[in-house]
């Protein structure tokens, strides 16, 4: 039995005011703002989220991968207060703010670029991948950009573009955009080893798609909605060198494995990559909407004067916010934190795997971690009904998962790096009878 508890369940989940709130809901908004989980919130802190029944969750989504500094961190509110009583908006275009450079100048000091680097600023990671595209083209002058199968880079047009996952994300949502290219990712898990990934890249570049042809190659170190697949560091070196003998720009996506997640500030790191371009969102603002798209000075100064802009690109408040989390990052100790519960998590994960052959596959990097459920370990297939349960089982527990994964069967840890030791037990504990659960 867990030592704390963190979780307190007043109700069934979902709970009385819980319901009716979601009745009203359907009246007014859009069916597919579909809920992944019948609760409404109240309050969070830190690794905790408590609904309007009284509720109070460990919460493993993190707003889906934007809270690694956990729910209102009281630096980050205090932060957002104090830019919220000064001002909300000028657009940093027509009325600059000194916050803004302040910020991409410690931020560019934290980046993998060896070079003079530049920043801009907007509000989603689809912006950014939208942005970077843009940026690739103008440097480059040339239009093809190549992603990879199970990418996900978001839902407008360009980033929608990118995204390889059809249900629910394209299907009948297009005419998508042009001069997009795919490959295969490496997934050893799946049977496809990172030479396979390679030579189909290289033999699309050598037979239909001329690197003349090729602004960007558009790339997750790990991917994340597509299952917390890992990008071997040497198969990531590789998209590097191809890049450097053709003037391909790598475009490297952070958005979810950025600030943190993986024990490093940036993922790409591990590999010791250098990315000419990268795009950053989610858990840059503790949950603001912010975004980035940071790159080698030469391609960022690429556009012409008002190519790259908006009505809101870095927003004050969550410019404020995103100030606090490097601090937060600093003073906590947060990267050796995600090693430290990563650690944790993952030998639980490992030992459950031992245990139980329908976990597929454990994988991950720090605490960027997922399992693979399975319906039958020899033939692997992905078993989307039975994460689906252990979800369900979760949050009747008081713990918060989420699933992700093209097959929808992976469930990923995206907990905020501020959870303490003992929450982190009790998360467990809560994830194992789960398990059990949905096992029986
Ligand atoms: N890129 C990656 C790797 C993501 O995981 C996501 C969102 O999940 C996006 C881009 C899109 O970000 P947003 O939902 O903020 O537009």
């Amino acid at each position: 039995m867990a030592a704390t508890r963190s979780i307190h369940l007043e109700t069934a989940i979902p709970g009385p005011r819980t319901r009716e709130i979601l009745l009203r809901k359907d009246k007014v908004v859009p069916d597919p703002l579909a809920l992944y989980l019948p609760i409404v919130a109240s309050h969070g802190r830190g690794a905790t989220l408590t609904d309007v029944d009284g509720n109070t969750f460990i919460d493993f989504t993190g707003g889906v991968g934007c809270l690694n500094v956990g729910h209102a961190h009281p630096r980050v509110v205090e932060a957002v207060q104090e830019q919220a009583s000064r001002f909300l908006h000028t657009d940093f275009t027509i009325v600059a703010y000194d916050l803004y450079i302040r910020y991409a100048e410690r931020l560019l000091e934290l980046a993998p670029f060896r070079g003079p680097a530049k920043a801009a600023f907007f509000n989603a990671g689809t912006e950014a991948i939208e942005n970077a595209v843009k940026f690739a083209r103008a440097y480059t002058k040339r239009a093809g950009v190549i992603a990879f199968d199970n990418a996900f880079h978001g839902r407008t047009l360009m980033s929608l573009s990118l995204t390889s996952k059809w249900h629910p994300y394209k299907n009948g949502l297009g005419p998508f955009a042009p001069e997009v290219y795919r490959v295969p990712y490496p997934n050893e898990y799946r049977g496809v080893p990172a030479a396979d990934s390679l030579r189909a890249l290289e033999r699309m570049l050598e037979v239909s798609l001329p690197a003349e042809n090729v602004a960007a190659i558009v790339v997750e170190p790990i991917q994340g909605e597509g299952g917390f697949v890992v990008a071997p560091s040497n198969w990531l070196g590789a998209l590097r060198e191809i890049c450097d003998e053709t003037g391909i720009l790598l475009i490297v996506d952070e958005v979810q494995t950025g600030f943190g997640r993986t024990g490093r500030m940036f993922a790409i790191e591990h590999a010791g990559v250098e990315p000419d371009l990268m795009a950053v969102a989610k858990s840059i603002a503790a949950g603001l909407p912010l975004s980035g798209v940071l790159g080698k000075a030469e391609i960022m100064d690429a556009p012409v004067e008002g190519a790259i802009g908006g009505t809101f690109v870095g927003n004050p408040v969550a410019l404020a916010a995103a100030m606090a989390v490097l601090d937060v990052f600093e003073d906590e100790g947060l990267l050796e934190r995600a090693q430290r519960i990563g650690e944790t998590i993952r030998g639980r994960m490992v030992e459950w795997q031992q245990a139980y052959d329908r976990i597929g596959d454990v994988r991950g990097v720090g605490a960027m971690l997922a399992m693979e459920l399975v319906d039958d370990p020899v033939l692997g297939r992905p078993d989307r009904e039975l994460a689906v349960a252990v979800a369900e089982e979760a949050a009747e527990r008081g713990l918060l998962l989420l699933r992700a994964g093209t097959y929808g069967n992976c469930i990923r840890v995206l907990c905020p790096l501020v959870i303490s030791d003992a929450e982190v037990e009790e998360a467990l504990y809560a994830w194992e009878g789960a398990l059990e659960a949905a096992l029986a």
